[in-house]
């Protein structure tokens, strides 16, 4: 069998890195033909010099030195990349709703999109499976719990199904109360328990926006409407989620937390290739597994942003982007970690019914929405 070529967006990060692990393992069955990056010129360009792909993409237009002469750069590197004839499977592993026009281009092209950008769905949901089904491309998660409830579909789908399960491993103030939550650090929210992932996703998972975000992403990918998904804390982060059926069977994928496995899942899916990179799941070594109720009250974004899913129309790019803003905030000490909600919630009030049929009109909403954060930080 012909090697299938992968295209990264997003391959200095730690989706990228994950995913270089797993082609790295697996050359007779994938090859890198284009990576990109925002900014780190540096490390994007010992990515090159290691893998020698065609494509080299980097975002950002600032002077660099380690830029070299024959990289595409601006920001339509990414859909340069995400289209090139030699790619069969893109990767998109950029952060935040920059990922959208990439998803949708691919999509278009009949790629298969390995998408860990889940923003891609929660923004553009509609256009989304629209450019899928226009262009014949297909969208293979790779976000732990929506690779595990894949699994646990397949083969049949989501016909007989009656609840999803997403689980949660809580974040690091899964026990705090709420005056502690509201005050929390930059350097607490980045302690997480159980996953090593980059700053954004890592401060959405202490606040649950990334649950929400991932309720919003199970709920297009699989077509399950807004009651029937769950979400339930898991703090060992082993069983990744669950689908009970309609006979009242419950079926559940387990793994250790590495993103390797759902990162090789989607690749090689319907298959399984053998890999023995990926760590072994040790049930007496691991111990057990506990689940205990979301505590709603102490983390409003969870609800926040899944009745903007509820709402639809451009209200989840709302939610999305006003949480981008006010987690870049947080991250540079401009917002304190308790004022994250009330600004997503009021940007909410203010644009959520702003327009949405197209992509344009969408991206129009992210904007007002940023600005919005803002103007009230
Ligand atoms: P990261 O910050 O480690 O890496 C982000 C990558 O995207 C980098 O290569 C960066 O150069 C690039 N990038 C950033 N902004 C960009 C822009 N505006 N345009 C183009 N490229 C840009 O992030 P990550 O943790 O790897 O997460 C990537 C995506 O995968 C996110 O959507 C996240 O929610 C999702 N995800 C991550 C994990 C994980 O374990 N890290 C798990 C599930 C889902
Ligand atoms: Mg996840």
């Amino acid at each position: 069998m012909r090697p299938q070529g992968v295209a990264l967006l997003g391959a200095t990060g730690s989706i990228g890195a994950s995913t270089l692990a797993v082609i790295g393992r697996h050359p007779e069955r994938f090859v890198l033909r284009a990576i990109t990056a925002h900014s780190s010129a540096p490390a994007l360009a010992s990515l090159a010099a290691r893998w020698a792909p065609a494509f080299v993409g980097l975002v950002s237009t600032a002077p660099t030195a380690s830029a070299q002469a024959e990289w595409t750069r601006g920001p339509e590197a990414l859909i340069a990349a995400a289209t090139r004839a030699d790619v069969d499977v893109v990767v998109n592993a950029v952060v935040g709703a920059a990922g959208l026009d990439a998803t949708l281009a691919a999509l278009r092209a009949g790629k298969r999109v390995a998408l860990a950008n889940k923003e891609s769905l929660v923004v553009g949901g509609a256009l989304v499976l629209e450019a899928a089904r226009a262009g014949g491309g297909t969208i293979i998660p790779v976000d732990s719990e929506h690779s595990a409830i894949l699994q646990c579909l397949h083969p049949r789908g989501a016909a007989a199904v009656r609840r999803l399960i997403i689980t949660a491993s809580g974040g690091p103030f899964r026990q705090w109360e709420s005056a502690r939550i509201a005050t929390a650090t930059r350097e607490d929210a980045l302690k997480h328990p159980t996953w090593s992932m980059g700053a954004k996703i890592t401060v959405d998972s202490a606040s649950l926006a990334n649950k929400a975000l991932e309720v919003i992403e199970a709920h297009h990918l699989f077509g399950v409407p807004y009651d029937r998904i769950e979400v339930v804390v898991h703090p060992q982060s082993v069983v990744h989620s669950m689908v009970e059926f309609h006979d009242g069977s419950v079926v559940a994928q387990l793994g250790v937390p590495s993103m390797e496995l759902p990162v090789l899942y989607a690749l090689s899916h319907p298959e399984r290739l053998a890999d023995a990179g990926v760590p072994r799941y040790d049930p007496v070594a691991s111990g057990a597994l506990t689940f205990e109720a979301v505590r709603r009250r102490e983390f409003p974004m969870l609800d926040l942003g899944i009745s903007a899913g509820r709402r639809g129309g451009a209200a989840p790019a709302v939610f999305n982007a006003a949480n981008e803003a006010a987690v870049a905030a947080f991250l540079t000490g401009r917002c304190a970690f308790g004022r994250i909600a009330e600004v997503v919630g009021a940007a909410l009030d203010r644009l959520g019914d702003a327009p949405h049929a197209t992509r344009d009109a969408l991206m129009a909403a992210d904007a007002a929405a940023r600005t919005f954060v803002e103007e009230q930080l």
